[in-house]
């Protein structure tokens, strides 16, 4: 019997991003996908006879740059309203931190979501993933977070798995309740409380991938995070925390000591936090969004990354108050003018270095037994894709074998 759906591509130049992979000579090759995966990757003249006979479609792609999908790794998709408002204060002067503590920033967020159907959510969560998609993205990771009581957490994350099965992109959910203290709550560890009575249901119902805090002087401390971690790691839930991002608060060493997938944000991660991050395998997800939006200027240590050899992502950070964007090739270049990541660094931050971040090893590299996630893209060589700004070359977005 033939696998469903194999198609062959012809005429791609792949860029693999897998570790050995070169970068300034690409792999000329095939590309047979069947049933949603890579099945044969190579030259044309070595394709085996048995592939050729089992062949239903064949694209030429004229020589195009292919890589994996973008992976998204970081976002808060899911909300209402705008704060545009509050990027006029902010440009007039106020900081994040004084416009978070007299009740704006977050806090208008969290009253326009409660207030949202599911419907509106999910409508307005799926013009932002078409964007993102028609950019090149196959995976996002959804945050929850703009809620900050059980049952608007509880309809973030559920408008995020439906959107995962409206729209072809995969969803990683992220239950991000511990994202700032609600006014309804006299202190951060009675909500606290809460939150960890919440996280049992929802990941019982399917709900959650990974469990994440903010871990900030205006968030939560590390010790809060821990007690956070804990009731996530006790049902098999994965971890990752928003780290470093405003202040020093050691929430790297905490995260690495109980494994957390990613630590995000980094601008002021520690060099004993860059060790234990390597040590435990963790994932640096930088956020260069963010970085510009609020115009920070200590920049995260990525000769400190480099060096330790710890895996580097970017993302987005798609959120309404500190990056409002949903153009990851943007985040390429920011990534490269702003934190001096290389090309070639940048990119395998929004392929193989995102998947690991959420904890995905059936994506990220274009290797045989791999999701068959693709971008086809206009340009000689992906260096091009970090090079330019504002410019969207995406040819095709292939999504699990399927070509548009
Ligand atoms: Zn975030």
């Amino acid at each position: 019997m033939k696998a469903s759906n194999v198609t062959l591509l012809r005429n791609a130049r792949v860029w693999t991003m897998a570790a050995e992979a070169p970068w300034d000579a690409p792999q000329e090759c095939v590309v047979v996908m069947a049933g949603g995966l890579i099945d044969w990757l190579g030259p044309l003249a070595h394709l085996p006879a048995a592939k050729t006979a089992a062949i239903e479609h064949e694209f030429d792609l004229g020589g195009r740059a292919v890589t994996p999908g973008l992976i998204d790794c970081h976002t808060h998709l899911i909300y209402a309203g705008t704060r545009a408002a509050e990027f006029e204060r902010r440009l007039q002067g106020e900081t994040y931190e004084s416009i978070a503590q007299s009740g704006g920033g977050i806090r208008a967020t969290v009253a326009a979501t409660r207030q949202a159907t599911a419907a509106s959510l999910l409508a307005d969560a799926m013009r932002r993933a078409q964007a993102l998609m028609n950019e090149g993205v196959t995976t996002v990771e959804i945050k929850s977070g703009y809620g900050l009581e059980e049952a608007t957490e509880r309809r973030m994350l559920a408008t995020a798995r439906t959107l995962g099965q409206t729209l072809p992109i995969t969803v990683k959910t992220t239950a991000l309740a511990a994202h700032a203290v609600p006014a309804e709550y006299e202190s951060a560890d009675a909500y606290i409380d809460a939150v960890i009575g919440w996280l049992g249901p929802w990941i019982d119902d399917g709900l959650v991938d990974a469990v994440d805090v903010f871990c900030e002087r205006i968030g939560f401390s590390a010790r809060q995070t821990q007690r956070v971690f804990e009731a996530a790691l006790a049902r098999g839930c994965p971890v990752k925390l928003h780290a470093e991002q405003l202040s020093w608060q050691g929430g790297c060493e905490l995260a690495s000591a109980y494994g957390a997938l990613s630590c995000d944000h980094l601008e002021h991660l520690s060099e004993a936090g860059v060790h234990a991050m390597a040590s435990a395998g963790t994932v640096a997800v930088l956020l260069p969004g963010a970085y510009y939006y609020l115009r920070e200027t200590q920049r995260p240590p990525v000769d400190l990354l480099r060096r330790a050899k710890v895996p580097i992502a970017i993302a987005t950070d798609h959120n309404p108050g500190s990056s409002p964007t949903l153009s990851p090739l943007l985040m390429l270049n920011m990534a490269a003018t702003f934190f001096h990541l290389t090309p070639a660094e940048a990119l395998a931050g929004l392929t193989c270095h995102a998947a690991t971040a959420l904890g995905l090893r059936d994506r990220g590299v274009i290797a045989e037994g791999r999701r068959a996630d693709l971008c086809v893209w206009d340009v000689d060589h992906p260096r091009e894709l970090t090079y330019a700004f504002g410019v969207n070359p995406l040819h095709r977005r292939v999504f699990a074998g399927q070509m548009p």
